[in-house]
């Protein structure tokens, strides 16, 4: 049985005629940037959110907007995870910032307070917690290492839009929130789309202005901005999919409890391991990544009965080449490499049925029957 990693087709399919319908109205309005339907997608996500917000271009361009508005300047360091999605260091690089890295707790894959607090200097400028793979970061650690200090923190939600702490949502923690609405994230667009959470007014209206070049009338610029912005195309999308999203991450859920329980024994006999949540938090499980020591054999096993398993990330941020010049080395953030030794996401998406769910879960269980 042939299962995708993700399944963007026939999640169209389930929605095609609204869709359709909605992207045909586009075209015939003529108009194509921002406009109503951003207008709509925006007051929808700061209803849900109870904050602030805006979209622009990408989650890359959300960090990167929410760094220049907390005034992080060439030198200034700004504390993250090497173990995320290139995008949330190589936002600080663009601004000529320097990224360091702190390490991760080995349970939940997200950065460890303890971490942070030692590399906490003079120059820390801001935080970036990134909730991986939807898995909420411990925000009340992080609150007592920032609170009375200027340090700014940006959460990056691109893969957690709708994972909670108690009753919050995740991206209302920080003072900037970043989300992203590519493809293959849980709320995605047909293309590349972002949105910033947003605390503080006149952050709002400073990032209002940065997104269009820094105008607020058109063709007087007060600040040197950039051009960030969302289709009126991938707004419609969203607002149609946003309809689902509640049913589509509680699917997710659901598939990652299940997947859970039936791994029951192989977790008891320590064969693999599975992603902890903190308590009273809402993981919506962007991904289903477990962990165990024949991560490339069980790969390729999976890839035998045409299951799309993936790595998630095979290279900690840290030890990327473009980033040799940080001197960092293997063995820095030990937590973190062992992690991206041994870890592997199993597919999880809504449109998974009982069957394929059923499929996955057989074959890992019968890999490890065999080693
Ligand atoms: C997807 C992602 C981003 C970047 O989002 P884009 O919209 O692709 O620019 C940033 N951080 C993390 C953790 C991501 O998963």
């Amino acid at each position: 049985m042939k299962i995708p990693f993700v399944d963007l087709k026939s999640q169209y399919l389930s929605i095609k005629s609204e869709i359709d319908q909605e992207v045909l109205k586009v075209l015939e309005s003529g108009s194509f940037v921002l406009g109503e339907n951003v207008t709509n997608f925006e007051e929808t996500m700061s209803l849900m959110l109870k904050s602030h917000v805006l979209t622009c271009a990408s989650g890359s361009d959300a960090l990167f907007l929410s760094l220049m508005v907390a005034d992080v300047r060439p030198g200034d360091e700004v504390i993250t995870t090497p173990f995320t999605f290139f995008a949330t260091a190589g936002s600080v690089s663009r601004l000529g910032a320097v990224p360091v890295f702190a390490d991760i707790n080995e349970e939940t894959f997200t950065i460890d307070p303890n971490s942070i607090q030692k590399k906490i200097t003079s120059k820390t400028k801001a935080i970036i917690p990134v909730h991986i793979f939807g898995n909420p970061c411990d925000m009340n650690g992080i609150d007592q290492i920032t609170k009375n200090t200027q340090i700014k923190v940006i959460e990056d939600v691109c893969q957690a839009v709708g994972s909670r702490i108690g009753e919050w949502y995740l991206g209302t923690f920080g003072d900037f929130g970043c989300f992203s609405f590519f493809p293959t994230k849980n709320l995605g667009a047909y293309g590349d789309g972002g949105m910033i959470c947003i605390k503080n007014s006149q952050h709002y209206d400073l990032i209002k202005k940065l997104r269009v070049h820094g105008s607020g009338v058109k063709y007087f610029h007060e600040m040197i901005g950039i051009n960030s912005r969302l289709d009126s195309l991938q707004a419609a999308i969203l607002n149609v999919k946003f309809k689902y999203l509640n049913k589509w991450n509680a699917k997710r859920i659901e598939i990652a409890h299940r997947y859970t329980k039936y791994f029951e024994t192989l977790i008891k006999d320590q064969k693999i391991k599975v992603i902890k949540t903190l308590p009273n938090t809402t993981n919506v499980y962007h991904q289903y990544p477990i962990t165990c020591d024949k991560r490339d054999e069980l790969m390729n096993f999976l890839k035998e009965k045409e299951i799309s398993a993936g790595v998630y990330y095979p290279l900690c941020l840290h030890l990327q080449k473009c980033y040799e010049n940080l001197n960092y080395k293997k063995g820095d953030l030990p937590i973190s490499e062992k992690i991206s030794e041994k870890v592997l996401s199993i597919p999880i998406y809504p449109e998974m049925t009982d069957l394929h769910i059923e499929y996955v879960t057989q074959s890992v269980i019968e890999f490890f029957s065999k080693i």
